[in-house]
């Protein structure tokens, strides 16, 4: 009997410690498609609040998904937020806690344009994230090619170390190569500036040790955009150290949800391009974003049509 109450303490003891951890592991909440629980449950509430249909089930789905899109185009650049950054959370939460609606149009500007050296002409700079991967990788570099495109990937020191000769492929092919974190693990990374910088660090030996100690890019992206508040101080620090940090203006969608058609991803891209003068198109060259490679000549053959020539980021 007394095993039992001291196992039942013990058992407590370990949830009690073990709660806020897990809240520390979700900063900003940061929801995507297939996720579950109350947060999502909470998003589905404050959408019926203004009018959505949504069953509140607690998993975001397709219904709830629609509507966090709908809502996105109705305020302008909030699509630039991929899925649920933070400035569609802070629409949400205004929304929860009953704020004035009509102060709403006022979203925090997006600075990626800013970041591109003034042009003339329209120019679009197409960056590919999470990669290199063995099935779309290639593929991307093929259409690159054949139409004489320079683009920008975002690698991973976890791809880059399982996929060296696909990393030379894209450095030879005279494409920039950024920095996007050796894990991409929101939890772990964004815990700590330890954390943080060593994933950093880690990267870039992982990229010298492959492409040459001459190697160096100074091209940053944060897994999931530097969006959020929370992230302002990592984004310091590496700014600090010489980073150039990099998040995006429009997007095909493909991390919005698992295995989008081509034909949502072409119109997703038309649609957080529109009206923009350079555009930093954020997609991903990862294992089941191959739909991405698909829909690649189409979106090309779309921006070149709106008059867009294409650049890379400069290492
Ligand atoms: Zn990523």
């Amino acid at each position: 009997m007394k095993k039992k109450i001291l196992s039942f303490i013990l058992l407590f003891t370990i949830l009690l410690v073990s709660l806020p951890t897990y809240a520390m592991e979700l900063p900003g909440g940061y929801l995507k498609y297939g996720s579950r629980g109350s947060r999502v449950e909470e998003v589905q509430r404050a959408l019926n609040k203004i009018g959505y249909q949504i069953h509140e089930d607690g998993i975001y789905g397709k219904r709830t998904r629609a509507s966090i899109l709908d809502l996105q185009r109705k305020y302008n650049r909030l699509s630039m937020d991929g899925i649920y950054g933070s400035n569609t959370r802070r629409v949400i939460e205004k929304i929860m806690t009953g704020q004035d609606l009509s102060s709403l149009d006022k979203v925090e500007e997006d600075k990626t344009s800013e970041k591109i050296k003034p042009t003339s002409g329209k120019i679009a700079y197409l960056t590919f994230d999470d990669g290199p991967s063995t099935t779309v990788t290639p593929e991307i570099l093929d259409i690159l090619n054949e139409y004489d495109i320079r683009a920008t990937f975002f690698v991973l020191g976890t791809m880059a170390k399982e996929n060296p000769d696909i990393l030379k492929r894209i450095q030879e092919e005279g494409h920039s190569i950024g920095n996007h974190t050796y894990s991409h693990k929101y939890d772990y990374l964004y815990r700590n500036m330890d954390n943080f910088l060593g994933e950093l660090n880690k990267t870039d030996n992982i990229l010298r040790s492959i492409l040459g100690e001459n190697f160096k890019t100074s091209l940053l992206r944060f897994p999931g955009g530097s969006f959020e508040n929370y992230k302002q101080k990592y984004k310091d620090r590496a700014e600090g150290l010489g980073y150039r940090v990099y998040d995006w203006n429009a997007l095909n969608g493909d991390s919005e949800s698992s295995g989008a058609s081509v034909e949502s991803l072409i119109a997703r891209l038309k649609e957080t391009s529109r009206g923009q003068k350079d555009l930093v198109v954020l997609m991903h060259d990862t294992y089941g974003k191959e739909n991405t490679a698909k829909a690649l000549p189409s979106i090309i053959d779309y921006l070149k049509a709106e008059g867009y020539s294409f650049g890379k980021l400069e290492e």
